[in-house]
């Protein structure tokens, strides 16, 4: 079967590997055709940084978690890229029973068992029987390459999903999958960082920081307006984004390029809700000090240098929380799909290139917010 395969910065093929079959009688074979482009892709795609992220965490200038987590060599070529889809079901095993042939689903970028303690309290991509089984990996995922499993990238023609019955989560009827193509994980993570902080402190002010993780950033900023928020202040230095960020109904604020100053210097520090999402230690600072007393920040991206600072006593001063990790997907799916089928939320507003499934060695390439690739489903 053909799978896109990161080959080095800026150049994707599609490659041949073996088709996946069933192995346990809790797998299932499906087929994605929506497929999404996270926002953490485009650091290999567009930058080579797999050898000055190998020096930096030889000298110790990348914090040396990120090689438990990406592998000593990060984003080293070959290996199936992509993270994000809507997929068909084609096969089931034999002890599956939420499931039928042709059902249309989300998967979650990271694999879970359903029933290990981690996976008890919602931490899904944290799963403790998946760590067992590969000592040493703190991750096991679709899309990262063999540093987190074999199972290969999403934009494949079949995917074989262990734990079926827990791992993934059905499409309601009548929802266009294109409207949650990103619910694999951009979708999801936006969830986590604005609903329920927002539950916490309703009616609260909402303040995103954006450009980094590009495409968080937008859904966060809807999602925060879709659920009452008072204001919703988003920033960006991209027009593009900026304009997605006001459909959507959030006020929308210009900032320079820079990120080595605050971008925040002439706001007021009175947000209820921050989420960061321009992935720099600056934004990180400037959103913990745009709190309120009580607020809660969300960190999205990756603050991947060692030492990052952040203003403690700002947050001592205000009570602030701040939440940071990756996103547990799984355990918001049911609420967020059924949210998006029922409110008719827009998410395929933040999609900036729909492209042909084909075409994905060269539409995944693209420098824009969000890539979304698409094929006509099987009648099965
Ligand atoms: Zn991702
Ligand atoms: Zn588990």
């Amino acid at each position: 079967m053909r799978e896109l395969t990161f080959v080095r910065t800026g150049r994707l093929e599609w490659r041949d590997r073996p088709d996946p079959v069933l192995v346990d009688p809790t797998d299932v074979l499906v087929r994605p055709f929506v497929a999404a482009r996270c926002d953490g892709d485009t650091l290999p795609l567009h930058r080579p940084v797999s050898r000055p992220m190998w020096l930096g965490l030889k000298v110790g200038a990348i914090d040396p978690v990120v090689a438990s987590i990406v592998g000593s060599v990060p984003f080293q070529g070959p290996f199936g890229i992509g993270h994000e889809c809507v997929a068909q079901v084609t096969a089931l095993g034999g002890d599956v029973t939420s499931f039928t042939v042709g059902d249309i689903v989300v998967v979650p970028w990271a694999i879970s068992c359903g029933s290990c303690r981690e996976c008890a309290l919602g931490l899904t991509a944290k799963c403790s029987t998946m760590t067992a089984r590969s000592p040493g990996r703190t991750l096991a995922a679709f899309g990262f390459g063999p540093s987190s499993g074999p199972w290969g990238g999403m934009i494949a023609d079949s995917l074989r999903i262990p734990f079926a019955d827990h791992m993934l989560a059905k499409v309601p009827a009548g929802l266009d999958p294109l409207r949650v193509a990103s619910g694999s994980d951009n979708l999801a993570d936006a969830w986590r960082a604005v609903v329920p902080p927002l539950r916490l402190r309703p009616g609260g002010r909402v303040l995103v920081t954006g450009g980094g993780a590009q495409s968080i950033g937008l859904y966060a900023a809807g999602l925060a307006v879709a659920h009452g928020a008072a204001v919703v202040d988003y920033i960006d230095d991209r027009d593009a984004r900026l304009e997605v960020a006001a459909g959507f109904g959030a006020r929308v604020h210009k900032v320079g390029k820079s990120r080595r100053k605050s971008r925040l210097s002439s706001f007021p520090t009175s947000y209820d809700v921050a989420v960061e999402a321009s992935s720099h230690p600056q934004g990180l600072r400037d959103a913990l000090r745009a709190l309120r007393p009580g607020g809660i920040c969300t960190g999205t991206g990756y603050y991947l240098g060692t030492g990052t600072r952040l203003p403690a006593m700002d947050m001592y001063a205000t009570s602030a929380t701040l939440s940071i990790g990756v996103s547990h997907v799984r355990p918001v799916l049911p609420e967020l799909l059924d949210f998006v089928a029922t409110t008719g939320f827009e998410a395929e507003r933040v999609t900036s290139v729909l492209a042909d499934w084909d075409d994905a060695p060269h539409a995944y390439l693209e420098r824009t917010t969000k890539v979304v690739l698409h094929r006509a489903p099987l009648a099965l």
